[in-house]
C-alpha cells in the first residue's frame, strides 16, 4: 500500500509522530479522534489494555483490550506497556509492540490517553511525542456534552466532572491546548497540527544526504 512515510520521492524518511490526544471526559477528542482516523489513511491508533469493564457498544480489540487485573499486572511485569496509570479506579496500559509495528510500517500513531499517559510517552520517546490537549469551552458546556452523550448515569457523570478539574489543571504538561467550542474549527486546528508536526526539519531523516545531492 502507498505510504507517505516510506515513498517519499526526494528519498526522507521521517520518523512518524506519536501524537498524544488527551482532554476531560466530554470534550470531544474521540469525535477528533474518529475523524482524523477517516482522513488520515497513514495514521494507526494504538488500543490500549483496560481493567475496566466494557461499555454498550464497545468492541474488545477496537475500543480497547479488555483484561482482567492478572493479565494486566503479567503484562505490566513483562514490559509490555510503554506507559500505564490508574485512572477512575481502574487500570489502563499502552502496548508497545503494536506501536512499534506500526512506526515500523511507516504510519504515525495516535493515543488517547491521559496526562499521566502523556508524560511518560514524552520521557520515554520525547522528539517524536506531540501532546494535544483539548479544553471544554467551559465547564457547564462540559456537563451539557457529558449528559447529551447519552451514555453515562448521573453519578458517574458527577465522577467525570470532578476528575475534568484536576485534569485541566495539567494544560500545561501538553504542546498545544486548543478549546474545542465549534467542532469543525476545533478539528481543522488538530489536523493541522498533524501536518505541520510530519513536516518538521527534526523528523525528516533523509535530508542530509539530499542536501549533499544538491551541492554535488
Ligand atoms: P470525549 O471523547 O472527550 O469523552 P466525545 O467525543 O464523546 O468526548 O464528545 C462528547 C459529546 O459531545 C458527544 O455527544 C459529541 O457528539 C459532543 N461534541 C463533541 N464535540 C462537540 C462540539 N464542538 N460542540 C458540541 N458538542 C460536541
Ligand atoms: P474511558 O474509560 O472513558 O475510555 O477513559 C478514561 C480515561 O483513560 C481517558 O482520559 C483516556 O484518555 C484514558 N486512557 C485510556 N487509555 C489509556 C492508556 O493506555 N493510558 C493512560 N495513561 N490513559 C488512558
Amino acid at each position: 500500500m502507498p505510504n507517505r512515510l516510506l515513498e517519499d520521492p526526494h528519498g526522507f524518511k521521517p520518523r512518524g509522530v506519536l501524537f498524544v490526544l488527551s482532554s476531560p471526559s466530554g470534550a470531544g477528542k474521540s469525535t477528533i479522534a474518529k475523524r482524523l482516523l477517516r482522513e488520515e489513511p497513514d495514521l494507526g491508533v494504538s488500543v490500549s489494555a483496560t481493567t475496566r469493564p466494557m461499555r454498550p457498544g464497545e468492541e474488545d480489540g477496537r475500543d480497547y483490550r479488555f483484561v482482567d487485573l492478572e493479565t494486566f499486572r503479567r503484562m505490566r511485569e513483562a514490559g509490555e506497556f510503554l506507559e500505564w496509570a490508574h485512572v477512575f479506579n481502574h487500570r489502563y496500559g499502552t502496548p508497545k509492540a503494536p506501536v512499534d509495528e506500526m512506526l515500523a510500517a511507516g504510519q504515525d500513531v495516535l493515543f488517547d490517553i491521559d496526562w499521566q499517559g502523556a508524560q511518560q510517552l514524552y520521557q520515554l520517546r520525547g522528539g517524536d511525542v506531540v501532546r494535544v490537549f483539548i479544553l471544554p469551552p467551559s465547564m457547564e458546556e462540559l456537563r451539557r456534552r457529558l449528559t447529551g452523550r447519552n451514555t453515562d448515569t448521573l453519578e458517574v457523570i458527577n465522577a467525570r466532572m470532578d476528575r475534568a478539574e484536576r485534569e485541566v489543571s495539567h494544560w500545561d504538561g501538553y504542546d498545544y491546548v486548543i478549546v474545542n467550542d465549534d467542532a469543525e474549527s476545533c478539528f481543522e486546528k488538530v489536523h493541522t497540527i498533524l501536518k505541520a508536526e510530519r513536516l518538521k526539519r527534526s523528523r525528516q531523516t533523509g535530508l542530509i544526504g539530499f542536501i549533499r545531492g544538491l551541492n554535488k
